[in-house]
């Protein structure tokens, strides 16, 4: 497998240098341009080895008309038509082109950013020109007295690679140091958000043992990151773990060995036995009479009733806070924060850089501050901006059962299996 990942490493690097060089093209109509980089390769390699000997077939190939390609990158507001249009394409040719791309190709999903390439012969005239339509894709539209266009599906080939490395400054840059895309990165950070927090809980010596999921567009040489197979965060000798796997309603989910969905939701209802008073979104104040953004959800319920932390975290605010009343405002590992307004009390031990577990009783409901009657307001802030608690789309957390759990049990035996063989290998 390793050996197979330098090789395609290799591919990729010896294409992408490749870019760099100036194409010459024996016969742009009929072949495909990666398939020509590809002869064109093998023609480099060639005349380097034969140089003396110069054989009458190579030199046939580069006497024949020679393309100069270049790469214009999208801008901000460029459009298909100005970047012809500078191109210095007559308006009734620029009108024949994007007729004869539009019929496949929705020019509008060109995006700023992206790569036209057009190739010259030896007068300075463009005869082709290509771009992709997706990673898979490439457009190409040959400009001879007749405009053709071909569709160019290219390779893909998808692998599955294993990685392990030893954290020394963080799980990010140490990632990256040991050739783990940041994509992936991003997607393990992610994965253990709800259990870790990454400032703080990560040690020098913290082991990242991870399997992923990735293709290679044979072609371009282009890789494309999927899904996390398996990950494991060892700190100290403990470790977390997560196994990927398709639950019978269709979800990709991540699952430890004994089927229990790590991820923790932050909770949507944080007491019990309330209903809901208020939502959330647009509704006239019931104190003002105003307009106003309901920034959380109130939930109806008897004073002294019970408040829980909606999720493990920090809390980083405890007392009066204006209309709010009493007011507490956690802060979780992910991003999110959580607040309760309008307590009657708080629980006993609460205060300002208290650590807090999920459903440990934090305070109790009262009517305090800009209230008609006792209820809990309950706010659920991510990144800074409220969010709906009732439409937090987290996976709350699954535990697998009977047959879904023992067809988990085989996949993850094999999972693990396949990752420890690529490792050790
Ligand atoms: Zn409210």
């Amino acid at each position: 497998m390793f050996r197979i990942l330098r090789y395609l490493i290799l591919i990729s690097l010896i294409s992408s240098g490749y870019y760099l060089f100036i194409f010459e093209y024996s016969n742009i109509s009929e072949k495909y341009i990666f398939d020509e980089e590809i002869i064109k390769k093998e023609i480099v390699e060639d005349k380097k080895e034969k140089k003396e000997e110069d054989s009458p077939n190579i030199k046939k190939i580069i006497d024949k008309e020679q393309f100069v390609q270049k790469k214009i990158e999208i801008l901000q507001g460029d459009t298909f038509v100005s970047i012809l249009e500078n191109l210095n394409f007559k308006q009734k040719k620029i009108y024949e082109i994007i007729n004869k791309i539009e019929g496949s190709f929705d020019l509008k999903k060109i995006k700023t950013g992206e790569i036209i390439s057009v190739f010259e012969n030896n007068f300075g005239e463009i005869k082709k020109i290509e771009f992709f339509k997706n990673s898979e894709t490439i457009i190409s539209v040959n400009l001879d007295k007749e405009i053709n266009l071909n569709i160019i599906e290219l390779t893909k080939n998808s692998f599955i690679e294993s990685k392990e490395y030893k954290i020394s400054e963080s799980l990010f840059s140490d990632g990256i140091k040991n050739g783990v895309s940041s994509d992936i990165l991003v997607k393990i950070i992610r994965l253990f958000s709800f259990d870790l927090d990454f400032q703080r809980d990560i040690r020098v010596d913290t082991i990242v043992s991870i399997s992923y999921e990735f293709d290679e567009i044979v072609e371009t040489g282009r890789l494309e990151y999927n899904d996390i197979k398996y990950a494991s965060i060892m700190i100290d000798g403990k470790q977390l773990e997560y196994f990927m796997f398709i639950t019978d309603d269709g979800y990709i989910d991540y699952f430890n060995r004994e089927g229990k969905n790590v991820k923790k939701s932050i909770l949507k209802t944080p007491l019990d036995g309330a209903r809901i008073s208020s939502n959330f979104g647009m509704r006239k104040h019931p104190i003002s009479g105003f307009n106003k953004m309901h920034k959380g959800v109130d939930f109806a319920a008897p004073t002294g009733t019970p408040i829980y932390a909606g999720g493990n975290g920090i809390v980083e605010y405890v007392g009066r806070n204006g209309g709010y009343g009493k007011y507490i405002r956690i802060r979780h590992n992910n991003g999110y924060e959580t607040a309760y307004a309008h307590l009657s009390n708080y629980k006993k031990g609460i205060s300002k850089g208290v650590r807090v577990n999920q459903g440990e009783v934090i305070g109790y409901v009262g009517s305090t501050g800009n209230s008609t009657g006792p209820h809990l307001h309950y706010e659920i802030i991510y990144q800074n901006k409220h969010i709906n608690p009732l439409k937090l789309k987290l996976p709350s957390g699954k535990i697998l059962q009977g047959k879904e759990l023992e067809k988990f049990r085989k996949k993850y035996k094999i999972i693990y299996a396949d990752h420890l063989s690529m490792l050790y290998e």
